[in-house]
């Protein structure tokens, strides 16, 4: 879910929080100030890290200025006086002012209420740091202004300053937030009436037990505060919490309820209350926050699901989920059209069964590599191996699905149809190992079979190259003009071709020059049939309309050395052809 935006308060509510901030610490302070220091009770600075914590930190500035004025005129007022007013409005924005920036630094969606975590971070912040600083900064100045000793002091305003924050501030940043609009809205007119009930239902409880009953049943109101923390959320259980502290307070103050069975002063008896309302208020707020978090994550779930199934089940390509054993967990619908085969068929058979076992291995090593480096896709072409289907190719992108430690427990797998596309492939690789004009093979791929067979004569076979150079063939094209030399060219590979045998090949290594692979044959039989093609391409060939030429060439043989070097076998053939042409041409020279 969207992380809330940050509020951007206008001047006027700037006024407002100073005046409620007023009016808070007013009332705090003419009732709480049971022996004539600080009051027992604070709420005030809750209104001001509830600002503080929902609003952009350029706003800070105005708010505590606003606050800091609310405090010195209410302490001036009703507190201990104009002496220690400016110091105790310091200490208050202090206070504010460290829990909020801590909540600033170590909850990074800016959500205090969202969940535990954040919850923590904020009362840690509050109750571990910011109260004891300024609970010993306020102690030290009504101890210098006031009768009431530094311990006492410290305590009151720990006391009185951790249950006000505790109490109001989470609602506080709930309503400026927005969130009791969002729940009105998203909530059904059902859940609403059972969130009113249960809060009715808690105030009476409430009231019974600070007013009506006749024994000390704190307890009793912890039952409906839990339900409201599960039924209703962090919005309901921070309400609860609040009517709670008011009910609870009022009693007490007013000298009745269960803690007038406490005997010590109305001051103790207000410090017993607030632990009670601070054991509350951790009992349900963590709850109803980890609760709240969970809902949220399974909407998300809910949502990423949702957007899932739309791509799996629109899409052309198959979409699997293989478990790490490598069974199919999930097919997609496409999956019937494309392979012919229905998804329900093929959940819990093995992936690896649609692979042609030929490529079998391939496509294991692969989701092996996903599930092993888990984060990048591994990709592997393979023939499929369907009962029906047209694809001949397919291509499967595979990634590891990680659990939520970020081990791998499957891979999700894309398959698509290359057939089209290799056959594309296919036919552009013919295309470029082919001579255009001859027919023989071009250059590269002459060389390609060339490393084969040197490569297969490790297994014993004896092979020989044969480099080919017509002779004075610049002639040719001087008198009978490009077009017959080009035509020369053509029935000269024909010829050759007709002089070989299967396995051997002709390769047109450049301009009139050849090359002949002549597979199993030694340099004796080599020889040989080199001496046979001279005879076939001498017979006279035909150019132009009455007239013919014969062709003669020269010739360098070299025998295939098992485990040699491609470019040494050419160089050493080309050696012994260039002697053939310096040996008058129209003969063959054996490699040295
Ligand atoms: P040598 O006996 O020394 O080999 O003499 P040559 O004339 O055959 O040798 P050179 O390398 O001087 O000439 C090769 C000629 O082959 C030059 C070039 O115009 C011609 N040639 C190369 N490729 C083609 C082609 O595709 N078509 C035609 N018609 N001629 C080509
Ligand atoms: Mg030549
Ligand atoms: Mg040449």
């Amino acid at each position: 879910m969207s992380r809330p935006v940050l509020r951007h308060p206008a001047a006027l509510t700037t006024l407002l929080i100073g005046s409620v901030y007023f009016m808070a610490a007013s009332v705090a302070l003419m009732v709480s100030r049971f022996e004539g220091g600080l009051a027992f009770i604070w709420a005030a600075n809750a209104f001001l890290m509830a600002e503080l914590l929902t609003s952009r930190k350029a706003h800070w500035l105005r708010a505590v200025i606003a606050c800091a004025v609310a405090s010195t005129a209410a302490t001036t007022l009703f507190g201990m006086g104009p002496l220690a007013a400016v110091p105790m409005a310091a200490i208050n924005m202090i206070e504010s002012l460290i829990v909020a920036i801590l909540c600033r630094r170590f909850v990074p969606d800016h959500r205090v209420t969202g969940s535990v975590r954040p919850l923590l971070v904020f009362i840690l912040a509050l109750c571990g740091v910011a109260d004891v600083v300024t609970g010993l900064l306020a102690a030290t100045v009504a101890s210098q202004l006031t009768p009431v000793p530094f311990a006492a002091s410290f305590l009151q305003w720990y006391t009185g300053h951790a249950l006000g924050g505790l109490t109001f501030t989470p609602i506080l940043i709930m309503l400026l937030q927005g969130d009791l609009r969002r729940w009105l809205r998203q909530t059904s007119p059902r859940a609403t009436v059972e969130a009113v009930l249960l809060l009715s239902l808690f105030t009476l409880a409430c009231l019974h037990v600070f007013y009506l009953a006749r024994y000390p049943m704190l307890f009793a109101p912890l039952l409906p505060l839990v339900l409201i923390a599960f039924r209703v959320g962090p919005l309901g259980a921070a309400a609860s919490v609040i009517i709670l502290a008011m009910i609870g307070g009022a009693a007490t103050m007013s000298g009745i309820g269960p803690l007038t069975l406490i005997a010590g002063t109305t001051g103790e008896r207000v410090q017993f209350l607030q632990f009670y309302v601070a054991v509350s208020f951790l009992l349900c707020m963590p709850v109803a926050a980890e609760l709240n978090a969970r809902r949220r994550l399974f909407a998300m779930l809910l949502e990423s699901e949702a957007q899932f199934r739309a791509i799996a089940e629109h899409s052309g390509d198959v979409v699997l989920n293989i478990d790490a054993g490598g069974l199919i967990r999930y097919a997609s619908p496409s999956a019937h059209e494309q392979i012919g085969c229905a998804p329900d068929l093929l959940v819990g058979e093995p992936a690896a069964d649609l692979v042609h076992p030929d490529d079998r291995a391939g496509v294991i090593a692969a989701q092996h590599r996903a599930i092993t480096q888990p984060g990048s896709a591994h990709k592997v072409e393979f023939r499929p191996f369907l009962p029906e289907g047209d694809f001949q190719w397919c291509e499967m992108v595979t990634r590891a699905v990680v659990d939520e430690r970020g081990d791998p427990n499957g891979a999700v797998s894309i398959i698509r149809d290359i057939s089209r596309h290799k056959a594309r492939q296919h036919a552009l690789q013919q295309v470029a190992a082919r001579d255009s004009l001859t027919g023989a093979d071009s250059r590269r791929a002459f060389l390609e079979k060339l490393d084969q067979e040197i490569d297969r004569m490790s297994g014993g076979a004896r092979s020989s190259l044969l480099l080919i150079d017509i002779d004075h063939f610049k002639t040719v094209n001087d008198r009978h003009g490009h077009g017959a030399g080009d035509q020369v060219l053509s029935v000269f590979v024909e010829r050759l071709r007709s002089g070989l045998r299967g396995g051997d090949s002709v390769g047109r290594l450049g301009g009139e020059e050849f090359a002949v692979l002549l597979t199993d044959s030694d340099l004796d039989r080599a020889a040989r049939l080199c001496e046979r093609l001279r005879a076939i391409v001498a017979e006279p060939t035909p150019v132009g309309e009455n007239e013919s030429i014969r062709i003669t060439f020269s010739a360098g043989l070299v025998a295939l050395a098992p485990g040699a070097d491609r470019s040494a076998m050419l160089e050493a053939a080309d050696k012994a052809l260039y002697r053939a042409k310096h040996s008058g041409r129209n003969c063959l020279r054996l490699a040295a």
